[in-house]
């Protein structure tokens, strides 16, 4: 029997993180990545300030990015966020950094499957597979970082991540420079589609429904002749999200930390996971984890849940949310708010008062 104080299952942005920084504290862990050379699908957009904050090598930037255009319809609405541009990276490049540094700090790493797991008062037994052969490890913690299809998900608490599908394809006969978001019931329903750079090429998406008519409309749009294959992968939203139950900790899209309305996901992954460590460190209480990410992400999370609620609700909505984009100060609030300082707090009444106004 293998034994390590921290199990992680899944060496994702929130499984890589995590191990990071427990390693760099001396708390002996393991990761399982199924498949080191897993590309997941994404759309590989990341804060520029991420590779900072987590120290990341920025020599595996692939594109800068400094607009961002929201566009329904025939409007086109360019918006500056040339003071936190985002970065494009290509995610099994990305991922396999943050494992490596995770590798070097002192983590194991093992290229194995979870199957199982048994939960004890004070420890629990997981079963991973590894070329055919079963193996056991016996950790205090066991993390579930396995992603929006988390298997630990399903044992430990019954349930699934709450998640739509999202169509994905790339391109590469036409190369986007910014990252462009597209509102409307035609081509994403209650969300957004998006065409963004990618590491070669584009990647176009959309996250509507389960079926591809949604990607389908919004190629058209976007004038793209060229054949691709659409493939589909499944996105968190952010409900019914879970902490931790029985000697398990979950985080990123296990979890459901993505953030509503963008459903950006890497950096909330990571940063959730430095929640974690820090709570591991500290050998604070379990519940301690829940304490610090709500008071640093709840409201933040609940409002833009809400925005997208109200804006992407239909049409006349997004045409609403497009005037408002149009005023300068609102599109600096809202960049703020979204890029900007981590825990800044939404002027409600400002945005009721423009909004009154608009309706008038
Ligand atoms: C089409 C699409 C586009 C997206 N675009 C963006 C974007 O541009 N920017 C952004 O911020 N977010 C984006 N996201 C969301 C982002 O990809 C996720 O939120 C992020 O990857 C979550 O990180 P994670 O570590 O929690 O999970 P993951 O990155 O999914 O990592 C989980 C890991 O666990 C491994 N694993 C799973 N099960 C097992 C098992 N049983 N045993 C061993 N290993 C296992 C998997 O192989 C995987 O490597 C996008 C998502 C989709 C679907």
């Amino acid at each position: 029997m293998i034994e390590t104080d921290i199990l992680i299952v899944g060496g994702g942005p929130a499984g890589a993180t995590l191990a990071t920084y427990l390693s760099a504290s001396h708390i002996s862990n393991i990761i399982l990545q199924r498949n080191l050379s897993f590309n997941k699908p994404c759309g590989g957009g990341i804060r520029l300030d991420t590779f900072d904050e987590f120290e990341i090598d920025k020599k595996i930037i692939k594109k800068n990015v400094d607009t961002i255009v929201l566009v329904f319809k025939s409007q086109r609405i360019e918006v500056d966020i040339s003071g936190t541009p985002i970065a494009i990276v290509e995610r099994v490049e990305f991922d396999t950094h943050l494992r490596n540094k995770a590798k070097e700090s002192g983590t194991v790493l093992y290229e194995a499957t979870f199957v199982s797991v048994e939960i004890f008062d004070t420890y629990v037994i997981s079963t991973m597979k590894k070329e055919g052969k079963y193996f056991k490890i016996k950790s205090r913690y066991l993390i579930a970082a396995d992603g929006v299809n988390s298997k630990i998900r399903r044992i430990v608490n019954g349930d699934e991540v709450y998640s739509s599908l999202t169509h994905y394809t790339d391109i590469h006969s036409k190369q986007y420079t910014n990252c462009e978001f597209h509102f409307g019931e035609e081509v994403a329903d209650k969300y957004y589609a998006w065409a963004f750079p990618h590491a070669d090429g584009s990647n176009i998406g959309t996250l509507a429904a389960s079926n591809q008519n949604y990607i389908k409309r919004l190629k058209v749009n976007l004038e793209i002749d060229e054949t691709t294959i659409i493939l589909g992968y499944k996105i968190p939203h952010f409900k019914n999200n879970i902490f931790y139950k029985n000697r398990v900790f979950f985080v990123g899209d296990s979890a459901s930390e993505v953030l509503p309305f963008t459903y950006e996901g890497i950096y909330y992954a990571m940063s959730s996971a430095k929640i974690l460590a820090d709570v591991l460190i500290e050998n604070q209480e379990p519940s301690e984890y829940e304490k610090r990410w709500n008071k640093k992400y709840y409201k933040k999370f609940h409002t833009l849940a809400l925005l997208q609620n109200i804006f992407l609700r239909n049409n006349f909505m997004i045409s609403i949310m497009m005037r408002l984009y149009q005023n300068k100060y609102i599109q600096q609030q809202m960049v703020e708010f979204w890029l900007g300082k981590r825990e800044v707090t939404v002027d409600f009444k400002f945005f009721m008062r423009v909004l009154k106004r608009l309706i008038k």
